[in-house]
């Protein structure tokens, strides 16, 4: 497994955490100083839900500000970095699913270069962004990036960019505010699964009660990417947590990274 890039699952929180404000930032800068440098980016981001997956086939993706109301420099963030066509196409041709097709139409929402300008701030790496096909289950998600581990072998980074826990109907704008228990609750129970690699539980086993889930994600947009590295790792392999904050009393930061450094 020695040659294999790790995959990582990077809680993205507030759009706010672009700006570099509070620690944030470091953390994200400290975990890419673990890593190889990555040949290319494998970009999952929860802002990008299409019917069937999609894949970015661009050699220069456009910046999308998928957010309002926030401060005027957040509109003015770039992140230049190149996508690759050719290996779009790889992509494609490797998943080899009916409901999988290249596009032409996104670029890089916020939950991809908010995290990429702290991971990789020279944006000197190609990022290829691929889909969440809202049609499929969590079992189906998962299933679906079991074919996307051979993409390590060749140096590409798998990148999950969501939260654990999200829940906007109770967020609390006070950044630090104390954690609700369900929150708290949920990203333990996912903690522990990853750690025992109980896929059953991270596919939505009976372990975590509907009831849970719904508090938690009540859309799974913010989940799902964990799933694609999830499926991209190996039983067995290193699993660390560099960040574990609850933000704004109902968002989970929490960091995964699998693999051998
Ligand atoms: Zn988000």
């Amino acid at each position: 497994m020695k040659n294999l890039m790790p995959v990582l699952f990077v809680g993205h929180g507030s759009p706010m955490n672009a700006l570099g404000q509070n620690s944030y930032a470091q953390i994200l800068g400290d975990l890419t100083k673990k890593l190889p440098k990555p040949k290319a980016i494998l970009m999952i981001s929860a802002h990008w839900e299409t019917v069937g997956t999609k894949i970015l086939s661009l050699e220069q993706p456009q910046m999308i500000y998928d957010f309002h109301g926030f401060p005027p420099e957040l509109y003015k963030i770039n992140y230049p970095a190149k996508g690759n066509a050719e290996l779009a196409n790889k992509i494609e041709k490797l998943l080899a699913t009916p409901s999988v097709s290249l596009d032409q139409s996104w670029g890089l929402d916020h939950g991809a270069w908010a995290v990429l300008l702290h991971l990789f701030p020279q944006a000197d790496i190609p990022v290829i962004p691929m889909s969440l096909n809202r049609n499929l289950s969590l079992k189906e998600h998962y299933e679906l990036a079991l074919k996307l581990k051979t993409l390590r072998e060749e140096g590409v980074l798998i990148l999950g960019s969501g939260n654990v826990t999200h829940n906007l109907r109770q967020i609390s704008w006070e950044e630090k505010a104390p954690a609700f228990m369900w929150a708290i609750e949920f990203d333990w129970a996912i903690r522990d699964a990853l750690k025992d690699w109980d896929i059953e539980t991270l596919t939505g086993g009976k372990k975590i009660s509907p009831e849970l889930w719904r508090q938690a994600h009540p859309t799974l947009d913010h989940y799902l990417p964990l799933l694609y590295v999830v499926g991209a790792a190996n039983q067995g392999e290193r699993i660390s947590f560099s960040h574990e904050v609850i933000q704004n009393g109902s968002m989970s930061m929490r960091n995964v990274l699998i693999g051998s450094l």
